[in-house]
């Protein structure tokens, strides 16, 4: 993602809320929950789920900052949980209150649906205490994976002093969280599950793609025992990316991340948060000949990402990440026209 943007606040934009203009106000709105079953289950690690031989299917949320917008993620979590997701993350904002949402919001995924939360974890800016009392409370809660990543610094401060932190990358995360888990605080033994971001296009900050392959290593040396990539418009990237990996050593399940695009305003914006994103031509004129009509533009690209959906299992893609930006529309759409919405055997 580029640097010096609020990443939950453009998404948010992205989806089309409004959102965006509400202050924040740290109440605890998040948590007024629908009527939801209560559910109990037995710790699972992505990576158990991932070692089954179907792809894993799965959907990244964002905490709201509006009671309404709250309401609608709520029901578009109830719109989703029919299609049995593998599991679900939450993302991790740059400001105090959505941080502690993230939390509330996990929790109660984790306590009202039947699907896994998977937290987002930022570990700029913050120091080991901090990240301790965070994972503190994950444990206490039986949360049993997180998303393990560096973040990006405040989009008003470029000249970033990244020794204010404990933590200058997401390998430093990683390796915090496993010893975390060899410290016996999680009452699973094996502690978290641990994912991490990859960047099939590469990331803005680092040119060198072969040293940032080294990086990602890193990472998995370090522990994490998935990637979940950024989200792409060009299947051959992420498989060339899968390729390089391997080639590299690095052996874990790696999720492909995917973003129907549905409306132009909000591939626009998407361009400059997920910086480097490329779209293809065969995309562009496809929604060109929607000339403008939106109805048209969302229907081609639902179109386009279902196509590239379809090509991806067909690759023996190990699982797909759904940027759903807090709506079940177009992932429903998806999931229909390929027929993942088939009702699954219990
Ligand atoms: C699936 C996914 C989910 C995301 N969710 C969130 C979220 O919830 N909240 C949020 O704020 N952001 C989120 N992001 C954005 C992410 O935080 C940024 O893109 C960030 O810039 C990179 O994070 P990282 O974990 O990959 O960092 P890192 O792995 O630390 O990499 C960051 C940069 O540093 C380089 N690097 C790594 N190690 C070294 C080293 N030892 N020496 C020199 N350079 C090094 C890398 O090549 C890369 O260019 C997400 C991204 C993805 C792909």
């Amino acid at each position: 993602m580029l640097f010096s943007l609020q990443f939950e606040d453009y998404l948010a934009a992205i989806g089309g809320s409004n959102e965006v203009e509400t202050p924040e106000t740290g109440e605890s709105f998040a948590v007024q929950a629908p009527e939801y079953r209560i559910f109990s289950r037995r710790p699972m690690h992505i990576l158990d789920i991932l070692a089954s031989p179907k792809p894993s299917l799965s959907f990244e949320f964002f905490p709201p900052k509006s009671p309404e917008a709250w309401e609608e993620l709520y029901e578009t979590i109830r719109n989703l949980e029919s299609l049995q997701p593998s599991f679900v993350s939450v993302t991790y904002g740059a400001g105090g209150s959505t941080r502690e949402m993230t939390h509330d919001l996990v929790l109660r995924i984790k306590q009202t649906t039947s699907i896994p939360p998977v937290p987002h974890l930022t570990c700029v800016g913050h120091t080991r205490d901090q990240i301790q009392s965070i994972l503190e409370r994950y444990a206490a809660a039986g949360v049993s994976n997180i998303l393990a990543l560096r973040g990006d610094p405040p989009r008003d401060q470029p000249d970033y002093d990244w020794s204010s932190g404990d933590f200058r990358h997401a390998a430093d995360l990683v390796r915090f969280i496993r010893e975390f888990n060899a410290s016996g605080v999680h009452p699973d033994p094996r502690g978290f599950g641990i994912g991490v971001a990859g960047f099939p296009e590469g990331h803005p900050a680092t040119s060198n793609r072969m040293q940032e392959l080294d990086f990602l290593k890193a990472k998995v040396d370090e522990g994490a025992d998935y990637i979940c990539t950024q989200l792409f418009f060009d299947n051959h990237d992420f498989l060339d990316f899968r390729d390089r990996c391997r080639l590299a050593g690095i052996t874990v399940p790696i999720i492909a991340g995917l973003m129907p695009v549905t409306s132009l305003k909000g591939m626009n914006r998407m361009a400059e948060l997920a910086a480097g994103a490329r779209y293809p031509a065969k995309l562009i004129r496809s929604l060109n000949r929607a000339q403008g009509d939106p109805e048209a533009v969302e229907r081609a690209g639902i179109h386009y990402a279902a196509e590239q959906c379809a090509a991806l299992l067909d690759h023996g893609v190990d699982g797909i990440h759904f940027y759903t930006l807090n709506k079940s529309r177009a992932t429903r759409e998806i999931f229909r026209s390929i027929g993942l919405d088939a009702v699954k055997p219990s």
